[in-house]
């Protein structure tokens, strides 16, 4: 099934459905709720064309957040809904807890390239003290193209990183491309429509919408969204 799937077609089908999708009604509860509906549209289709011996190796799970030391670049409507999860989710405390964390790793992380942060090994602000993402159901496209079949090959290939000579990540390499098409076609779709397109990195962008949440309105005035 996998070697005759059309990325090209489905990547047309998908940039209609996101152009559908967020083309009306842009308030907070409503883009939250796209952002659902196209996670699970991705999820759906992954189930539906990826199955492959890879898919049924897959071993990432809670626990394991090996990879979640990578930048994570998110689209406005994504960091949108997480800001949404974390208001509805997280106490007044435990959002301020989390708002150190973000600050903390913006501190360290906002102008290093991603060999850079990969060697500083500092993981995401949203990783818990037992390995698992917090934001879990909302959490980026771009956190769910990444797999492991090998979990062992993928810890020692982020620890060795800086040694040079990491061996390779064996990963669903179908589930790879057809998210990051997700992703792609999300930020065409809302080129199109006139919304600020541009990839943001996930701590900045959380954190700048829990600071001020008239950005969402700019944002869906089709301003540009000037997150640092
Ligand atoms: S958002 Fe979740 S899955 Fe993505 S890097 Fe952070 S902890 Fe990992």
């Amino acid at each position: 099934m996998q070697d005759q799937f059309d990325f090209s077609s489905y990547g047309q089908q998908v940039r209609k459905f996101c152009r559908a999708l967020m083309s009306s009604g842009r308030n907070v509860v409503q883009i939250s709720g796209r952002m659902h509906l196209l996670a699970v549209a991705a999820e759906r289709d992954l189930a539906r064309f990826g199955v492959s011996p890879e898919t049924s190796r897959i071993a990432c799970g809670p626990g394991c957040g090996a990879c979640c030391v990578l930048n994570v670049t998110v689209l406005m409507p994504e960091a949108i809904a997480i800001t949404w999860f974390l208001q509805r989710r997280f106490s007044a405390e435990e959002l301020e807890i989390l708002r150190t964390r973000l600050q903390e790793l913006r501190r360290l992380t906002r102008w290093l390239d991603d060999e850079e942060r990969l060697y500083l090994r500092k993981p995401c602000a949203f990783l818990d003290e037992c390995g698992s993402c917090m934001i879990h159901t909302v959490r980026p496209l771009l956190c769910r193209a990444i797999t492991s079949t090998d979990p062992e090959l993928c810890r020692d290939a982020i620890a060795m990183v800086p040694l040079d000579g990491a061996p390779n990540v064996e990963m669903d390499l179908f589930q790879k491309k057809l998210i990051e098409t997700v992703y792609c076609e999300l930020g065409w779709a809302l080129e199109y429509l006139g919304l600020d397109h541009r990839p943001k990195r996930l701590s900045s962008a959380v954190l700048n919408l829990l600071a001020d949440p008239e950005m969402i309105a700019l944002y869906t005035s089709g301003e540009s969204v000037p997150i640092n």
